[in-house]
């Protein structure tokens, strides 16, 4: 044992270390009285697959008169053809139309995506995204349409509020920024978000 830094450690002449490292250690009884040293944060947990840096926001694509449930959405994207068959469902959660939200995959709140966490909502995307499906995107007559009811407005807005204050790392997109030749939502992404009033740093604008 020895009380000497080790040799590749900087210390400059004048820095108050030197003196601890050039004096004998403390007696054990003033020893024992330090502190431990606290736990290290911000290391990343098991399991991550990457930082959590998107919330994408989706839509279901289906009509504004449709009644959709998180049991439906896991078959069309879960189950056997003419369902797609991936092993796991597309979004964390959905906003339906009464503003209710329905919560598919749980997560935590760190600022990672782990494992357990991952949803399949953008290809290339989603080790580092969260997805989020508003239901609707589609007139009765099966065009593409901004269906954003008020309550699911609201909801989102609350839903986007907390967000960024729980991942202030992370930027809010629409599915169709962040992917060629998609539509998705179907309504302007960042023009509700500035109406929400989400700060413009936590917009996504490519
Ligand atoms: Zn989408």
């Amino acid at each position: 044992m020895t009380n000497q830094p080790h040799k590749s450690r900087i210390i400059r002449v004048g820095d108050p270390r030197n003196h601890l490292y050039s004096d004998p250690l403390p007696a054990r009884t003033e020893h024992a009285s330090v502190p431990a040293l606290k736990p290290r944060v911000n290391q990343p947990p098991p399991n991550v697959v990457g930082k959590l840096s998107f919330l994408v926001i989706h839509c279901s694509l289906t009509p504004i008169g449709m009644t959709v449930t998180g049991d439906m959405i896991k078959e069309w994207h879960m189950g056997p053809p003419p369902n797609r068959g991936w092993s796991r469902v597309g979004y964390s959660e959905l906003v339906h139309q009464d503003g209710k939200i329905e919560l598919l995959v749980p997560y935590d709140d760190d600022h990672y995506v782990e494992t357990d966490e991952y949803t399949f909502g953008v290809l290339g995307k989603n080790y580092i995204s969260r997805h989020v499906c508003v239901i609707g995107g589609q007139d009765n007559d099966k065009n593409q349409a901004d269906t954003l009811t008020i309550p699911q407005y609201e909801a989102l807005r609350r839903y986007c509020h907390e967000f960024v204050r729980k991942q202030p790392q992370a930027k809010i997109a629409g599915h169709y920024q962040v992917y060629d030749n998609r539509t998705c939502p179907n309504f302007d992404v960042p023009f509700y978000l500035e109406l929400m009033q989400i700060p413009k740093n936590s917009i996504f604008y490519g």
